[in-house]
């Protein structure tokens, strides 16, 4: 095992501190952390253990609801302003893992999760994301849970985070910290595509961490859903998922957010279905109209391409349960 430093901060500015060394991880739960470091993917020279820095509540305030990056996924579902103005998040959240791991995870580690992409955690596998020009073992390998939107000749790995997905459809803002200055960021310009670069999968600069998440508080996401189509009923990550939020006015879409898991290499916005159905009469045919938009400008594999007609019954299933 590669030797390390071990530190424990008790405040968001020791940790930013600790955090602006390279090659440094600030863990919380570590419930992703761990498997990766035992894998030998990932080990850094520097640990950080931020589970003891205070800055894991929800509150409702100035029309958003606030959520600390280090609340824990359990404790985010089970809140009741939550699940009153944005449901799909809650939904998201018990989706995810067990409810073991969701006890510890937080909701700074969960969109801060690695990619379940096998050839990434399995040592001398050839891996971009891993080992930059390694190349990528899915291509023209095992690419059935791989993704079919934002992929690059370098990497095709989904984003893992049920939660990023829902909050992607609630246009959820994340505020970014480091030990001099903080910044707010769209959740849509958070993540970073692969492109010729699949290490680099955040806009997140030396040093910074994510503090918080918010989200608007709305009728548009007062009504929202989110539903996981995966191999297994319990601890899988998702083939396929749909977010949706959607109000409705004298029978027509007044409004409307629509994101997808499962298929991108970031969560992934629809926003070609959206356009579609604003101003449509609310009706299934309607919805699926809609859904062929949906997979515009997807790069299927052999493998994979069932994920496109997924995605798109999936889309009218969700739309029209809510
Ligand atoms: Fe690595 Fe990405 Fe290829 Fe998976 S898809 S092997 S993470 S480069």
């Amino acid at each position: 095992m590669r030797p390390f430093e071990y530190h424990r901060a008790y405040s968001e500015a020791e940790a930013a501190q600790l955090a602006s060394s390279d090659d440094t991880a600030l863990v919380a739960g570590g419930t992703d952390f761990l498997p990766l470091w035992r894998a030998g993917v990932y080990q850094p020279r520097r640990v950080v253990d931020i589970s003891r820095i205070a800055g894991g509540e929800l509150k409702v305030e100035g029309g958003r609801l606030k959520i600390g990056a280090l609340c824990r996924m359990s404790e985010l579902a089970d809140s009741a302003p939550l699940r009153e103005h944005c449901p799909m998040i809650a939904e998201a959240l018990l989706e995810s893992a067990s409810p073991q791991v969701r006890n510890r995870a937080t909701v700074g580690g969960n969109l801060m999760q690695r990619t379940r992409c096998a050839y990434y955690r399995a040592v001398g596998a050839p891996c971009n994301k891993r080992e930059l020009k390694s190349g990528c073992g899915a291509i023209g390998g095992e690419h059935r849970l791989h993704a079919v939107f934002g992929v690059s000749a370098h990497c095709i790995a989904t984003h893992p985070s049920d939660l990023a997905v829902a909050l992607t459809a609630a246009d959820a803002q994340l505020t970014l910290r480091d030990s001099n200055r903080e910044r707010r960021v769209p959740i849509g310009e958070f993540y970073l595509c692969p492109q010729e670069h699949p290490h680099l999968e955040t806009v997140l600069r030396r040093g910074e961490m994510v503090a918080s998440v918010d989200i608007p508080v709305s009728t548009l996401n007062s009504r929202s859903h989110y539903v996981k189509i995966r191999d297994r009923a319990s601890f899988e990550f998702a083939v396929v998922s749909v977010a949706a939020a959607i109000e409705v006015s004298q029978g027509c879409v007044r409004d409307v957010r629509l994101a997808a898991g499962g298929v991108g290499t970031i969560p992934w916005r629809l926003r070609a279905m959206e356009q579609t159905l604003l101003g449509a009469e609310v009706s299934e045919s309607a919805f699926r109209a809609g859904a062929q938009r949906a997979v515009d400008g997807a790069v299927p594999l052999a493998d994979n391409r069932f994920k496109l007609d997924l995605l798109q019954r999936l889309l009218v299933r969700t739309l029209s349960e809510l």
